[in-house]
């Protein structure tokens, strides 16, 4: 919160340094949206915790700017609200590991994705223990260990919810369709079901490109045998590349060498989100029998399960820094523009259910 022109009963206006408004009101929202969906699944207590979620936010000042000082987070694995400070905190770790990383060692970054078949609703609690397990195999077999110093997981499920198919998908996989008689408009087979999936960031050394190169079907190959299925796995590897889209009067005054290490530094923030999107769960702003079934399932599927990790190198540094855990640790502080000192004064903002807004309480 960067202006201090606020008073009793205005509506709370939360901007980053860069003066990017904080979405508090869109998320709380949604995690009222998905309250209600845990309450028609019959998740009462789930529920009515994710109703309360930040409720009420306290705000500090630490004599330049005010910050996020006290809160209440649920922190139910589908929080939308939980999920979103999730995501800042795990974005802002991962800058500071792969940072302490690259200053240290020279290290080249790779980003591999971990696919299976898709499965129903019965399977996805057996399907995802069976790739946790599979993916611990995988980092023990000696092409993984001589290639790779370290990495970080994150284990993302999708639901299959298209009834047909539709012109886009059939487009990114014809030979698919065809060899099953299907085309656009035909009633899509897979609909419903579920898609688990890694997303694995890999610190690797840079004999990865000579000696120790890994090939793709080599990945396939390594990931189907932990996983013990009798179909190639789809899964990717790729070099992280540097994105461009990024600030340009801001990177003017950087050398070339550093301005590559920022872009790439970008694109590995991209895995580096918590992997739950509340709008994947929840289509659209009413309940409905399918968006209350995918909060079943999912929260069957997702319960006591960490849905990120570390390993090697970047387990090291993660616990060198001290960092706490990024999923169900502290959500009040989150990133470095969070952390404030002694506070001169407060500002308490309370969820107005009646107009969906925060309203500033008392300075
Ligand atoms: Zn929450």
């Amino acid at each position: 919160m960067d202006s201090l022109d606020f008073s009793t009963g205005e509506i709370l206006v939360d901007k980053t340094s860069t003066g990017k408004e904080r979405p508090w009101e869109d998320k709380k929202i949604r995690a009222e949206i998905t309250a209600k969906h845990f309450e028609e699944a019959g998740l009462f207590s789930k529920a009515k915790r994710m109703d309360q979620c930040a409720d009420m936010l306290v705000f500090r000042h630490n004599g330049e700017k005010l910050k996020l000082h006290q809160t209440w987070f649920c922190k139910v694995r589908l929080c939308p609200m939980c999920n979103w400070r999730r995501s800042i905190k795990i974005a802002t770790q991962n800058k500071k590991i792969v940072e302490t990383v690259n200053e240290r060692e020279k290290v080249k970054w790779l980003f591999l994705t971990l696919t299976v078949q898709n499965c129903s609703a019965e399977k996805l609690e057996d399907v995802v223990q069976a790739m946790s397990k599979a993916f611990n195999g995988l980092t023990r077999r000696k092409a993984f260990k001589t290639a790779v110093k370290g990495f970080f997981r994150a284990l993302e499920i999708t639901r299959d919810r298209d009834k047909e198919i539709t012109e886009k998908r059939f487009k990114t996989n014809p030979g698919y369709y065809k060899r099953q008689g299907l085309g656009v408009g035909s009633e899509n087979p897979n609909y419903g079901t579920y898609h688990p999936h890694f997303h694995v960031l890999l610190c690797v050394k840079p004999s990865y490109f000579t000696r120790d190169y890994i090939k793709q079907s080599d990945w396939t190959d390594m990931w189907q045998r932990a996983m013990k299925v009798d179909y190639k796995p789809i899964v990717h590897i790729q070099k992280v590349k540097p994105k461009k889209e990024i600030d340009s009067s801001e990177l003017e005054k950087y050398e070339q060498d550093f301005k590559n290490a920022i872009k790439e530094q970008n694109a590995i923030l991209e895995v580096s989100k918590y992997p739950v999107k509340d709008t994947d769960i929840i289509h659209g702003k009413e309940v409905t029998p399918e968006n209350v079934e995918t909060v079943l399932d999912l929260d069957n599927a997702l319960a006591y399960k960490r849905l990120i990790g570390y390993g090697g190198l970047l387990k090291e540094v993660h616990q060198e820094l001290n960092l706490d855990d990024g999923e169900d640790g502290d959500l009040v502080r989150v990133s470095e523009e969070d952390e404030m000192a002694n506070g001169i004064f407060e500002v308490t903002a309370r969820w107005h259910i009646g107009i969906k807004k925060y309203v500033i309480e008392k300075e």
